[in-house]
Parts: C-alpha cells; structure tokens; sequence
C-alpha cells in the first residue's frame, strides 16, 4: 500500500484511521463520532458559502467520505448533474466510503486511492469546490497540500480547509479535555506539534493565490454534548479561501 510517488504522508497516520474503518459509519463511535456530529455544520456552512448544487468537487482526505457522501446528494439534488470525487491513502478507508455510497445509493461519487499532489498532474484547475477537512493536521508538509488543493480549483473556484489551531487553549481542549477528559476522541488521534495557527495556513494559502474570505470556529457544550459554530477559532476552525 501507499506506493505513492511523493512521499508526503505518514504511514503511522493513516493506519489511525485503516486500523478503525469498520467505524467509519457508526455515528456513536469514540472514533468517528464527532465527525458525525460535525457534519451538518460544515456541510451547512460550505453550501452557504458557495451552493453545491451542479458543482464538481473535490474532497481530499476524505476519509470513510462522511463529508463526501453529503456533499453529494446536495451536488446532485434535483436531477442536478454535480459530481464528487473523494481521495485518501488509506485504502480501507476508501473501501467502506466505497461500499457505504453504494448501499446508499449516494449519486455521482467516486473514490480514488491518489495522493493531492499527483492528481495535480492529472486534473490542474478541475473543480468548483475543494475541501480538505480535518487532514492537514496529520500529514508531514501541511503546505505542499495546500498548494495541491489550489493547483486542483478552478480560478475563481473555492478551497474549504478545517484543522486545528496551535496555542495553549487548544492543547487543553483539542488533547487534555477531547482525548483525556471528555474521551470524545480516541487517545493519540492528534500531535500539538502539527497543529496549524491560521496565521501559518493563511500564509501558504497566500502564496498559492488561495483569498482567504471567512473563518468560522467550532463551539462545544459538554452539557449538551452539541457542537456550534462560532467566530471563536481558538481551537477546531474552517476557513474558506477563493482561488484568484
Ligand atoms: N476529511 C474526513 C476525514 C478526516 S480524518 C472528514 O473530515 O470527515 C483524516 C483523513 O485524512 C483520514 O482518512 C486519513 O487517511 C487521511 N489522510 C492522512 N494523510 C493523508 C494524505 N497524505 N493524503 C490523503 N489523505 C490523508
């Protein structure tokens, strides 16, 4: 697996998420939960920003395709012809995003197992909408996948990127109380040290012609146990960048 021609992935990383792919889909799991929760907010907040339908969109990283799946149907709502292609490395990851858009019915979705960069070669400037959540944080060269994802949009065309922020209030929220405290994620789901400052991810996104154009942060109750969004980006943040 991953004989990928550049090397900007970690095997350790993905094998976080192959190790647990059977879970993808179970929306009470520690693993995925949270994602499952996530979700609507971001899937909300990405067709406010630029509305799906028809749109042909790329999802980097994505995983068992929680966000792609939804992306999908709002691509292809009434008889609307968007299509969404999901990547990732971890294969069987792929192979239960796969298998759940089948079973789903999920129309116009494709999963591929290629890396961001070396599609680049393949499909310069493609699509509409690029998103690439809750990845950057587990890859080696955070940047050079920025720069992938806006080699791969069209000018004019948006760039969604969610990660978490790097700062002694995320280490107590995102590690101590997510991992330790609350138990939201798994232990060892994230490094402090790979976490991005959006200061770090505006600057790539800069030199790649990528506008950065809003922000949003994600609030968490332990009360209600419900997440919000917020303009509080302290610690998990989205940010929308416009390719110029
Ligand atoms: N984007 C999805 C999944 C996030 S979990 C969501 O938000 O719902 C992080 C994902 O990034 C995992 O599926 C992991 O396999 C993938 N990943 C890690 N390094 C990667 C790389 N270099 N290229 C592509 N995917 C990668």
């Amino acid at each position: 697996m991953n004989e990928h021609a550049n090397q900007n992935f970690d095997t350790a990383e993905l094998a976080k998420f192959t190790d647990i792919a059977h879970e993808w889909w179970d929306t009470t799991s520690r693993s995925f939960g949270a994602l499952h929760k996530i979700n609507p907010l971001r899937l909300d907040w990405i067709n406010s920003t630029v509305p799906l339908l028809g749109k042909r969109i790329l999802d980097v990283g994505c995983g068992g395709g929680i966000l792609a799946e939804s992306m999908a149907n709002l691509a292809c709502k009434d008889m609307a012809n968007g299509t969404v292609l999901g990547i990732d490395l971890g294969r069987e990851s792929l192979q239960v995003a796969q298998l759940h858009a089948l079973e789903a019915s999920a129309p116009n979705i494709t999963y591929r197992e290629v890396s961001a960069e070396t599609l680049t070669i393949e499909s310069p400037a493609s699509f509409d909408v690029v998103t690439c959540m809750e990845m950057l944080e587990h890859v080696p060269d955070a940047a050079a996948i920025v720069q992938a994802c806006a080699a791969l949009v069209k000018p004019n065309g948006w760039v969604f990127f969610s990660t978490i922020n790097r700062n002694f209030q995320s280490f107590l929220n995102a590690i101590v109380g997510a991992e330790y405290i609350l138990a939201l994620i798994p232990r060892g789901t994230h490094e402090y040290a790979k976490f991005i400052q959006p200061a770090e991810l505006m600057r790539w996104a800069r030199n790649c012609r990528l506008a950065p154009q809003a922000m949003r942060g994600f609030g968490y109750s332990p009360i209600t146990q419900r997440y919000t969004l917020n303009s509080d980006t302290r610690v998990n943040y989205m940010i929308a960048m416009q390719k110029l």
